[in-house]
């Protein structure tokens, strides 16, 4: 018992520490996963010995208490925080839970995304804006209320038949572009970088000076109240957010859910499509959508025991910076990359991330030995975001950044702040070409990968793009392991690429500043690739969206003896490069139009949608702006469809999209 107590207590203060470092100072000590595990032990000490339990335990109380030079705002009531259910068998506990207190399984839910941000509370009074506040505690927030005011979708003053008096409460966020750019602004001059959007909005909305709050852009979303008088007027959650919108105050969207498979579908939606959002969430949150129903069931000191929130997998954690590993590209460029000590990321094991380039590097002050933040995102590559000063080691190992290729050893040049092979016939350059060549961004050769490619070049079976449509079946099965069946496959997924058109031949040649886009728009223009050899840089500037920079790469590229000798053995190992087809679109509603797709459609991929419309005269572009003209959304449109809707951009149904195509 003794120990247990021991181990409670060292929880207890372990926890506060960890509390005030990530509440007050915004700049958490360890990763969510860690924290959270520590509280869940806590959670399970407190469960087994109930006489052990401290008033002042964190279980029980909600964020940190506040030390600042605000003015202290009181929450009535208590802002609170949520449970969480960490699986499947959590959130069972829950809607169990719920049946059993209401003696009735058919519960209807509201399910919302989790914003990762920072909780506040707004008053309004007779309609105006009177006062903001952090969460703080709970029962004690900072007074933020001119900061608030800088959001621009806080309104002055309410619309509609408001009532005398509302307190609402939500999540002050801050999208990806903000954060890019806030933390660019502060690398150039400086400063520290905040490690992800939550710190930043946090640190951008506790400024003392709002003028400062004014310059960087928050989001602010509300999914709550505190107190509305009259009170009465909505009976559910949904009617709340009903309200909201007649108002003018900024609602979340939300789905209506009534069973554990409806919401594991929603939770496992959000998790697999969270990174098309611009913004991030920690999970979703499932209300019981009925208010008298909630009453019923009230809240602890800390959190509602009629709401959870479904936490995703964790997307960072803290590991040990082991070795630096120096990784050519295609172009010669050489990014170090991390060796780590293996750690658990959101169920993956992660060994290596990337540290991009040596500036980076200097920017992070990281030594080997160091203890690190990692962040996986999606499929993104992992990358080190952060250095934990505080547990480097003495010892730590300076970074040195090569001299000589690792691949060639040929002398490396420095420009700006990259460091490039210049050797044509790198080795490692050579086989990341190939690489690129047939991925999915170049040529899409679908059963040619790195793998085999690394064997057919090592067995110099390979040394160029042109080569790869010289392989024969015997070399394929001189290659280990490889059987009749799959040697058909790779020979017929090449010739499927023996006749391709003139922009993705471009695209896949991975000419310097030239991608995807841009291919496509010197394929329409110049058609041939026998006339795009001849073209002269001030030539190809004439097309529109060629500047200098591309101009001179393309004419560089095609007045380059190898690229030559490469493209002609490619057209001798028949390749056949198509002149681009550019059918004068007829008349029809997206010729000259900027067209955004959101969600997914049932009858088409993304891509072919796409190209549809660039078929059509039209432009596919991947974000709304003002300059959008339609918004084609799928199923489970994300934020580009509420941005739509913000903009008034007219938005279209698939069927209505289908029917202006004439593809019904
Ligand atoms: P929380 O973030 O887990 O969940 C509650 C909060 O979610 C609410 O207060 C509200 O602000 C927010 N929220 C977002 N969307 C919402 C919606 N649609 N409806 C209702 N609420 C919504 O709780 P918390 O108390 O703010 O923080 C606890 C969590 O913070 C921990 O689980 C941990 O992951 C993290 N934390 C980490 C450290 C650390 O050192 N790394 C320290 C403290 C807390």
């Amino acid at each position: 018992m003794e120990k247990i107590k021991k181990r409670y207590d060292e929880l207890v203060a372990l926890i506060k520490k960890y509390n005030y470092y990530y509440y007050t100072l915004d700049k958490p000590l360890v990763d969510d996963a860690t924290y959270d595990g520590l509280m869940k032990e806590l959670i399970s000490i407190e469960e087994q010995y109930p006489d052990i339990v401290r008033e002042d335990s964190p279980t029980k109380t909600v964020g940190a208490v506040i030390q600042t030079s605000f003015n202290q705002v009181r929450h009535d009531p208590p802002m609170l925080s949520l449970n969480n259910a960490m699986d499947e068998a959590d959130m069972n506990d829950f809607h169990q839970r719920c049946g059993k207190l209401l003696g009735n399984f058919a519960i209807e839910y509201c399910a919302e995304l989790k914003y990762d941000g920072l909780a506040v509370e707004l008053v309004y009074e007779n309609g105006l804006y009177i006062q903001g506040s952090t969460r703080g505690d709970g029962e004690v927030g900072e007074d933020v209320s001119e900061n608030i005011a800088t959001i621009k979708k806080v309104p002055a003053r309410l619309k509609g038949n408001f009532p005398e008096y509302i307190s609402v409460r939500g999540e002050v966020i801050m999208r990806h572009g903000e954060f890019e750019r806030l933390n660019e602004h502060r690398r150039q001059n400086d400063e520290p970088e905040f490690a992800n959007p939550r710190n930043a909005a946090a640190g951008s909305l506790r400024q003392l000076d709002p003028a400062i709050t004014a310059e960087r852009e928050l989001d602010i979303v509300l999914y709550g109240i505190g107190k509305m008088e009259p009170a009465g007027r909505v009976q559910t959650q949904s009617q709340l957010y009903e309200l909201f919108n007649e108002l003018g105050l900024p609602a979340p969207h939300y789905y209506m859910v009534g069973s554990l498979h409806d919401i594991k579908k929603f939770y496992t939606y959000w998790m697999e499509n969270r990174y098309t959002l611009d913004f991030d969430i920690d999970g979703v949150v499932v209300k019981v959508n009925r208010i008298d129903v909630r009453d019923t069931m009230g809240s602890t000191s800390k959190a509602p025991r009629w709401a959870i929130a479904w936490k995703f997998p964790a997307r960072e954690a803290i590991t040990v910076l082991k070795s630096v590993d120096y990784q050519v590209g295609r172009t010669g460029l050489i990014t170090p990359v991390a060796n780590l000590e293996p750690i658990n990321i959101g169920g993956v094991i992660v060994k290596r991330a990337t540290l991009h380039n040596f500036q980076e590097v200097k920017r992070l002050n990281i030594k080997i030995g160091d203890t690190v933040k990692v962040i996986r995102a999606g499929d993104v590559i992992p990358k080190v975001v952060e250095v934990l000063t505080d547990k480097s080691p003495n010892d730590a190992k300076e970074i040195v950044a090569p001299t000589t290729c690792p691949s060639c050893h040929t002398e490396l040049m420095k420009e700006d702040i990259y460091i490039r092979c210049i050797n044509p016939s790198c080795p490692a350059k050579e086989y990341e070409t190939l690489c690129f060549f047939v991925s999915k961004d170049g040529m899409d050769i679908e059963y040619v990968g790195p793998e085999l490619l690394k064997r057919l070049y090592e067995q110099k079976k390979i040394k160029t793009i042109a080569d790869i449509y010289a392989l024969t079946r015997d070399d394929l099965l001189q290659v280990e392991r490889m059987g009749d069946k799959i040697v058909d496959k790779i020979i017929d997924s090449i010739n499927q690429r023996r006749e391709v058109s003139l922009s993705q031949f471009l695209r896949a040649l991975g000419i310097r500043n030239v991608g995807d886009h841009i291919a496509k728009v010197i394929a329409r223009h110049i058609r041939s690739l026998n006339k795009l050899r001849e073209l002269s840089p001030q030539e190809l500037m004439q097309i529109p969206e060629i500047g200098p920079g591309v101009a001179q790469s393309v004419y560089d590229f095609f007045r380059d003896e190898e690229s030559l000798k490469i493209i002609k053995k490619m057209l001798s190992n028949g390749v056949v490069v198509k002149e681009e087809v550019v059918e004068e679109a007829f008349e029809n509603p997206f010729k000259g139009q900027t067209v955004v797709f959101t969600g997914t459609l049932k009858s088409m991929s993304r891509q072919e949608a796409e190209s549809l419309i660039e078929s059509l005269g039209g432009k596919a572009s991947s974000s709304v702006s003002k300059k959008t003209h339609f918004v084609v959304a799928g199923t489970e449109a994300g934020s580009k469809l509420e941005k739509a809707q913000t903009l008034a951009v007219r938005i279209l149904s698939e069927e209505e999209f289908l029917k202006m195509v004439g593809r019904e």
